[in-house]
């Protein structure tokens, strides 16, 4: 039986896509900048289908390339340009919510779910799924694991990582570790959940994830806030820190960001002027009613006011206000994509040389590509700042600028790197970084990782040239 025949036998004829209109969408990555050709694309709707699918390519020597909701940002979920044949599976059918215990402050998904369908059920049963981020609509929990995605409330509630009790797994060799337990505490050996997360597919298929919810918010305030500067953020970030109310997002954006997305967002309105050369949108919350948590925001913008950390600020009234400030950060990336070309960035820094990496990287870049304009948008609040350098006004050519602007990227990585920070700070390697692990990633980390690659798929048969340098 050929390849196509057989997976049509365990996942039925329409979950076997081999026509290219079919199968196009799963050969682009977001940015549209990675493309490749998969044999086929899979789509299985059980563990034991994925188990099933993953024997099958490997007696047919066909490679498998894990998809999600495909809005990675590092090219690692399309197969490789010119690598061995694969195919991609994609986990969109296997989309149960398995159980959700508010008892436990747990919930078992699968890994097509979508990540705002996870947040949805947890709000229903009156629980929090924290994490947060602009792909979340589309995101789901395997690639969200996979990623190890952060977001916007990774300061208060950390990493996809520390959201998980336990896993399923589909390896390499189509055996399954069922690993999907609800303790908290378990000390029974390796804490084998850590290598797939994270892994970006290289070591087998996450099928279902046990993670941890959160008591609902009871109380939150959320502010647009103008700055002079990051350095008038960072003594903001502490004064809201020591307020006495939890900080659960706490982004710094720069006047260019701010214009795009008043300029190409939809629907977007932009709580003050475009007037200050940096905004902050934080947010407190509160887990009692009791907690006077607007006095706690008013009272500390006031005094960041005074001592000239703050230039104005607006505080949301309303849910829908408050929803309005999120979605300017949300959709801030559409709006930069539909701008100009741009070469962008994922690099960590700790968060007190947030601004020291800013002024850094800003003269650094003014003085290599005057014509190009820096765009600087992140999640302050733990160090994470999305650094791009866009065309000059009318370029449109991506080609042209990536190739005028190619060591723009190495540049702020080293930066980065430099201040003690990382050159990827939550979207991953994929493709598109393997290049700056072989400049920045420790040697010795990259033998384990190799290792570990080759105890678990000896085959390389998950995702080939993904990660690995
Ligand atoms: C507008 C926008 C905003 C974003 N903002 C953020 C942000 O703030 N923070 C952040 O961290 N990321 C952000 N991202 C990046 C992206 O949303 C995340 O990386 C997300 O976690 C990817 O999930 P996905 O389901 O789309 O995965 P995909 O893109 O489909 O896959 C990503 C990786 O995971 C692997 N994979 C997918 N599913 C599985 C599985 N079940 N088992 C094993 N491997 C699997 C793939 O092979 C690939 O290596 C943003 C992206 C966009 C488009």
């Amino acid at each position: 039986m050929d390849f196509l025949a057989a997976a049509t036998a365990i996942a039925g004829p329409a979950n076997v896509l081999s026509a290219p209109d079919d199968i196009a969408p799963y050969g682009v990555d977001w940015r549209g900048s990675y493309k490749g050709t998969p044999a086929a694309v899979l789509r299985p709707n059980s563990t034991q289908q994925v188990s099933d699918l993953i024997k099958c390519c490997v007696d047919h020597r066909i490679a498998v390339v894990p998809a999600g909701g495909r809005t990675g940002l590092a090219g690692a979920a399309v197969p490789l340009a010119n690598g061995p044949e694969s195919v991609v599976l994609s986990l969109e059918r296997l989309n149960r919510i398995r159980t959700i215990d508010a008892r436990d402050f747990s919930i078992v998904a699968e890994a097509g779910c979508v990540v705002q369908h996870v947040q949805q059920a947890a709000a229903e049963a009156g629980r929090l799924f924290p994490i947060q981020w602009g792909a979340q609509g589309t995101a789901q929990i395997g690639g969200m694991l996979s990623t190890n995605a952060g977001g916007i409330r990774t300061l208060r509630w950390g990493n996809a990582r520390d959201l998980v009790l336990g896993l399923e797994v589909v390896l390499p060799d189509g055996r399954v570790l069922d690993d999907l337990r609800r303790v908290r505490k378990d000390n029974s050996g390796y804490a084998l959940r850590h290598l797939f997360i994270g892994g970006e597919g290289t070591l087998g298929v996450i099928t279902a994830a046990a993670m941890r919810l959160q008591p609902a918010l009871k109380r939150v305030e959320t502010a647009y806030v103008a700055v002079p500067g990051p350095d008038a953020a960072l003594s903001l970030f502490s004064r809201m820190m020591e307020s006495g109310a939890d900080v659960i997002a706490f982004e710094l954006c720069a006047n260019y960001c701010m214009e795009m997305a008043a300029k190409h967002g939809v629907g977007l309105r932009i709580p003050l002027p475009l007037e200050s050369p940096w905004y902050v949108m934080v947010e407190l919350s509160a887990a009692h009613e009791s907690i006077p948590l607007r006095e706690i925001m008013e009272g500390t913008l006031g005094q960041a006011m005074e001592a000239g950390e703050v230039l104005d600020a607006a505080i949301a009234d309303s849910e829908a206000q408050r929803q309005m400030i999120w979605k300017i950060r949300e959709d801030y990336p559409d709006c930069s994509r539909r701008d100009s070309p741009s070469i962008g960035t994922d690099t960590s820094v700790p968060v007190s040389a947030v601004p020291e990496f800013l002024r850094i990287a800003e003269r650094e870049l003014k003085a290599r590509w005057p014509e190009g304009r820096m765009a600087a948008i992140g999640h302050a609040g733990d160090g994470n700042i999305h650094l791009s350098l866009h065309a000059p006004a009318g370029m449109m050519d991506r080609g042209a600028w990536v190739a005028r602007a190619a060591d723009m990227e190495p540049m702020i990585n080293a930066i980065a790197v430099s201040l003690g920070g990382s050159f990827s700070a939550e979207h991953g390697i994929g493709q598109s970084k393997r290049h700056a692990m072989v400049t920045h990633k420790n040697a010795v980390a990259i033998d384990i990782m190799r290792l570990v690659k080759n105890a678990i798929d000896p085959g390389n048969v998950m995702n080939p040239g993904k990660v690995l340098p």
